[in-house]
């Protein structure tokens, strides 16, 4: 059982989304999750002649489903998200929620309620496969902004992906990780030898225009300060 992950580059530039064409390797079937905007999912598609069955969105904020509607029409794929969010996710098929699994093909994703972005933010975690999506709720060295909830729902969410094993690898909802580099100061040498690792990873992947994820949560959790934080009180 394994699971294939292509990130494809939306709104380039300007908020630098990324959407993921997942496909379940030993049925070949395939879903996008965060269909951010159609036109360059589509055309990933198309380049590799792939069919998406489903969507899985993380959160109804725009830049997470802008996409939906036009790939629902094109290739007749089932819109699975947050249950909580099913007003405000046009055209939904399928609501998740915490401890809910997700098949595809063979492969199994468990959701992962993660409050503070949104009221209703999932994540998509592949246990067997040690992947997980983290949509806007974990970044590369940052974590999205509460818009909806409550800093008590943000830490307890971080620390649910803080409990996940070390060598899961983790794939965020967007491309923030130079920003959020250069104003980060390591606060220990233990910190300053993972940031070094962190940074040279991060270059080369995007001196060859990848995404700088995957990441594995060992070295987030050694470098993201909002992951280091070890009290409630502090956050
Ligand atoms: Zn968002
Ligand atoms: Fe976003």
């Amino acid at each position: 059982m394994s699971l294939t992950v292509n990130p494809v580059l939306c709104r380039a530039g300007v908020m630098d989304n990324y959407a993921y064409i997942i496909t379940d390797d030993s049925t070949g079937i395939c879903a996008v999750v965060d269909a951010s905007e159609a036109a360059p999912i589509i055309d990933f598609c198309e380049r590799y002649d792939l069919t998406p069955s489903y969507i899985l969105t993380t959160h109804h904020h725009f830049d997470h489903i802008g996409g939906n509607e036009e790939l629902k029409a094109k290739y007749g794929l089932q819109i699975v998200g947050p249950q909580v969010e099913k007003k405000l996710i046009p055209s939904m098929d399928i609501g998740l929620q915490e401890g809910d699994i997700f098949k595809l093909g063979k492969s199994e994703a468990e959701v992962i309620a993660a409050p503070g972005h949104t009221i209703g933010h999932i994540l998509y975690y592949f246990r067997e496969d040690k992947i997980l999506f983290t949509g806007d709720v974990l970044f590369n060295l940052c974590v999205g902004g509460i818009f909806e909830g409550t800093p008590e729902e943000m830490w307890h969410s971080l620390q649910k992906i803080k409990a996940l094993p070390d060598d899961v690898m983790f794939y965020p909802g967007h491309e923030y990780t130079m920003h959020s580099l250069a104003g980060l100061n390591a606060d220990s040498e233990d910190m300053e030898g993972a940031m070094k690792e962190y940074y040279d990873i991060a270059v080369s992947r995007l001196e060859n225009n990848q995404p700088v994820a995957p990441i594995s949560l060992g070295l987030e959790k050694k470098c993201n300060p909002y992951l280091r934080i070890s009290n409630l009180k502090d956050f």
